[in-house]
């Protein structure tokens, strides 16, 4: 459920017509739900209350500042994976504490940062990781808390490309070598293992990986307490999928109550990263008709936004609902519906039924709030599209629209 519904015929961000919105801020516009944004964070964290439990919103799957000051208003931690995320999180007002750092190449900088900025935890994902960061953290004079990544060899059934919890994965230790780290850690005199941290994945859509990562987990729990570890933090990751066309995934109520089930007796905090979860159908990319074609092979429309605004069916092949801004009625057609990028593999949609649309007109595309603006780029020299937030019937505009001189700014 979100807050981009049709009235009287016409698409509706909350209270604002679609169509106006593109006309006053011009396309490609990536306009955000507040409502939608509170709702999922709100679905979400209360899924945990009968845990002591951390929401750490993933901000690599939307990075914008208001996004993530609306969410640190609301009580969220943060989970980064850069030195440029932890200066949004900070800029955005994020207490600090409620920060986790995950990331298989953390830079001596940015781990200097971190602790500067006294982060919660580290996610470490090697061996050389924690020197790293126990000789940083003593350099300073103070302690480094960490978790280590697991992996879990879990398969999450999702795309190959977001699935992290493999055997073949970079990410995170096996078991054994994840025991040795923590031996290890106890030896760092400037590190504290405070945690276990695992991610297996990204749009899953049933809560059964997750279950039989949280069984490793916590046998692996058992083995650290065994060896006098008391572990305070048990960091799930994110992961939880979203319909972006039929899938089902549980609602968070639903994997809630299957970790409490697991967790209830453990003196532990639990920490969850959603990002996509909360803003996955927070948002949608608005697009203007620039052309219509027809091939001897294919019908065409070709519209002003492109791979570098929207990637994901370029690079995943993922489906995201494309529909009229305002509905015409007209009868369907099967379409490619493609950017003006100089590239096939340039399209937000393949071999889809649309209704027959003309040159002038608005496409929505989906499900487009989480890995859209942040995996922007601007291929072709095309300057990246604004994104604004629609709250009842006012609007923010959360980034504005980049200008020729925004493209060369930085060169000479
Ligand atoms: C990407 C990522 C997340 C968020 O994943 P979603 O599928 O968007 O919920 C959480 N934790 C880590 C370590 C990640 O890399």
């Amino acid at each position: 459920m979100h807050f981009f519904t049709l009235k009287d015929g016409e698409l509706h961000a909350e209270d604002l017509k679609v169509a106006d919105l593109a006309k006053e801020y011009g396309t490609p516009l990536y306009v955000y739900s507040a409502a939608t944004l509170r709702r999922h964070f709100k679905a979400y964290d209360s899924a945990f209350t009968s845990l002591r439990h951390m929401t750490c919103y993933s901000v690599k799957a939307n990075s914008n500042l208001s996004v993530l000051k609306l969410l640190a208003e609301m009580g969220a931690g943060m989970d980064i994976v850069s030195g440029g995320e932890l200066h949004r999180a900070l800029a955005a007002g994020v207490d600090p504490q409620k920060i986790v750092y995950s990331g298989v190449g953390k830079r001596t900088a940015e781990i200097r940062e971190a602790l500067e900025a006294n982060i919660l935890m580290f996610n470490v994902e090697s061996q050389q990781e924690l020197e790293r960061i126990g000789s940083v953290a003593q350099e300073m004079g103070k302690t480094a808390r960490i978790s280590v990544r697991i992996n879990p060899d879990v398969d999450p059934k999702t795309h190959p490309y977001i699935s992290t919890g493999m055997k073949k994965n970079k990410f995170g230790l096996d078991l054994e070598t994840s025991l040795a780290t923590y031996r290890r850690a106890k030896e760092l005199p400037a590190v504290e293992a405070v945690g276990i941290d695992c991610h297996i994945g990204s749009q899953l859509t049933t809560v059964e990986p997750f279950l039989e990562a949280l069984e490793k987990i916590l046998s692996f729990y058992q083995q650290l307490c065994d060896m006098g570890l008391c572990i305070e933090y048990i960091d799930l990751g994110g992961g939880l999928g979203i319909t972006y066309d039929e899938e089902e995934p549980p609602h968070p109520a639903e994997f809630g109550e299957a970790l409490a089930k697991r967790l209830a007796d453990l003196p532990i905090t639990l920490i969850l990263e959603p990002g996509r979860s909360i803003a996955g159908n927070a948002g949608i990319l608005v697009t203007e008709v620039v052309y219509t074609k027809q091939t001897p092979s294919k019908h065409f429309v070709i519209v002003d936004a492109a791979m570098n605004d929207l990637v994901r069916p370029s690079l995943y092949g993922s489906f995201h609902r494309i529909a009229e801004v305002a509905p015409a009625g007209r009868p369907e057609e099967d379409v490619d519906v493609v950017g003006p990028i100089c590239e096939s593999g340039d399209f937000l949609a393949r071999d889809r039924q649309l209704p027959r649309v003309e040159s002038g007109e608005f496409l929505a595309c989906f499900s487009a709030g989480a890995y859209g603006f942040t995996m922007s780029s601007n291929y072709n020299s095309r300057p990246r599209a604004c994104e604004i937030i629609v709250d009842g019937e006012n609007v923010t505009v959360a980034r504005r629209r980049e200008t020729y001189d925004d493209l060369t700014a930085l060169e000479r």
